[in-house]
This record gives C-alpha cells, structure tokens and sequence, in this order.
C-alpha cells in the first residue's frame, strides 16, 4: 500500500525566549493537510470499492469541510456537503474554509435538520465531530512519527501539547505514544472534554492530561487576546496558526510551562484556511488592527 503522508517536518522555534518545537502537521501534504487529514486517513484504504460520492453534514466554516472537499479530489470522488441554510453574505461573496472547499468542487446543499439528508446510492456517509474511532489509525502514524523524531534527536522524554476541539485527536494521540500529551479543551469545558475522552478510549491510563485557561471563552468567538498572541506568535515564528484553536492552545501552553518537562512539541494541528473569515470577524467586532 502506498503510504499516503511524508512524515510532517519539526521546526524548531523562539516564542517568548522559549525553545519549543513545532510538528508542523500543516505541511503534512500540499493539499489535505492538518489533524483532519490524520483523522480521515482510515478512509483512504477503507472506502467501499462501490461508491463515486462521499458526503458529510456539519458548519459552513469546518476545517473538517475543507479537509474532506481535498480528500475527494484526491480521490477523484463527488463530494456532498449537507450544511444549514447559508447566509446570504457568504453566498454573494464565498471565502475561508467555504470559498477552499466550493474551489475543490464541493457540492453544497441546504437542508434545515440533519434528518433530511437522504440515504442515496453510490454514496459513503463520513460523520464529521464527536465519537471517531476511524481516526485512531492516522494517529498512530502520526505517533510513530513522533517517536522516530525523539529517538533521532535522542531525547528519552519529550512533552506534546496541542488544542482540543472534540478531543478525538489528544486521546487517540496519548493512546498510541510513549510521550506524556497535554491538551486544553477549546470547544466546552474540562468536564466535556474528559468525558469525550472516556468514550473514545475507556481506559483513564491513556487520557491526555487537561490543561485550563486563566478564563472561559467561547468556541468561535472572536476575543483581543486571541489575536494578540496569534499575531505575537506569527511575528516571532513566522509560522501561520490557526485562529480558532491555536490562540487557547498556545495561551494555556504559556500559563502552564513551568510544570511541563522539556523538550516541549506542540503539534500544528492545520485549519489556516479558516483565517480569512476569523480575521473579518475580528475586523467587524473592531479587534485588532487588521482593517482599512
Ligand atoms: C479540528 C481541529 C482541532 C481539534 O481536533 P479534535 O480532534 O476535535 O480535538 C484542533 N486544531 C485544528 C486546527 C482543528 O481543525
């Protein structure tokens, strides 16, 4: 079978005179690239011989939309993308994740509840947040690679950090490697996010340990020391993070630092072509500097 990845590049980065290293799972392959690449790994063997269409439901903006809208152009299969009604801003004028994926051929319909979405020939249906077991096998690879980096660099300890949205990617992550992994829940809270994390892997032994906040945030949501560090870590890295997950990452990562055995990896979970709509976001609640 060919494998379908290079191993990712580590970089070696300064931010706030720290030395940390960055898997940067953003490059992982031109286009399908970032943790929903490692997560929608299984599918590329796995599909039934059968099918020509896949199809998935969830938001206008997903990373995971995008992701999959790169899969099937790779795989020379239609992509069904069932979403709520779309405002009408975003149709006149496509952009971030939505503009990316309707370039890769996504065919988009709106339907008002999930129910709607028929059951149609041809077609594998791939369920997109929540319980994932599939990805587990593009996390494994994605473990080995980082063992063949510390074993390479002969580190006997080695700290991985990297936000958490549905948690499938840390648990999955701690599950296959020798490595202690630290997260921080972006989408609810710590008790949301131990409890994804028990559904996925039962066993308490294999859970990434959380890491909170100095205060609660909201998924989505524009806020000035999100951008503040972003743009901090984008000046002093050169390196593009995302919006949603990596500015909550990165601040709980510097609150919690002095704990944390080094060398730290933090691993760059992808998601960039969302910061163009973040960033318009930021500009409408006039956050930042970002507007004309
Ligand atoms: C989806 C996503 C995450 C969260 O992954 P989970 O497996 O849901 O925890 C983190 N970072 C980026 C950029 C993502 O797109």
């Amino acid at each position: 079978m060919m494998p379908v990845f290079n191993p990712s590049p580590v970089q070696k980065i300064s931010f706030r005179n720290r030395q940390i290293f960055v898997k940067r799972d953003d490059l992982l392959h031109p286009d399908f690239s970032g943790n929903k690449a490692r997560k929608f790994l299984y599918y590329f063997n796995n599909l039934p011989q059968h099918i020509d269409t896949i199809a998935s439901y969830g938001g206008n903006q997903s990373n995971a939309m995008f992701s999959l809208s790169a899969f099937a152009k790779l795989k020379k299969l239609k992509f069904n993308y069932y979403t709520r009604p779309i405002p009408f801003y975003l149709k006149q004028k496509p952009a971030g994740n939505f503009l990316a994926a309707l370039n890769n051929g996504m065919n988009i319909i709106e339907i008002n509840s999930p129910n709607e979405i028929p059951e149609e020939e041809n077609t594998f249906f791939i369920k997109q947040g929540g319980a994932e077991p599939y990805a587990e096998v593009g996390l494994k690879q994605l473990a080995q690679e980082i063992d063949d980096f510390a074993l390479k660099q002969n580190f006997s300890n080695l700290t991985i950090f990297l936000p958490s949205g549905t948690g499938a990617t840390a648990v999955f992550l701690q599950k296959n490697s020798r490595f202690r992994v630290f997260t921080t829940p972006c989408v609810g809270n710590e008790d949301y996010l131990s409890q994804q994390f028990f559904e996925l892997v039962p066993n308490k032994k294999n859970h990434p340990q959380i890491l909170n906040l100095h205060k609660k945030f909201q998924f989505g949501r524009p806020y000035p020391e999100f951008l503040k560090i972003w743009t901090e870590l984008t000046i002093q890295t050169n390196i593009e993070f995302d919006l949603l997950y990596d500015p909550p990452g990165w601040l709980a990562l510097m609150r919690h630092f002095q704990i944390l055995q080094e060398p730290v990896l933090y691993i760059h979970c992808g998601g960039t072509a969302g910061n163009q709509t973040m960033l318009s976001r930021y500009c409408y609640n006039k956050i930042g500097s970002y507007c004309k």
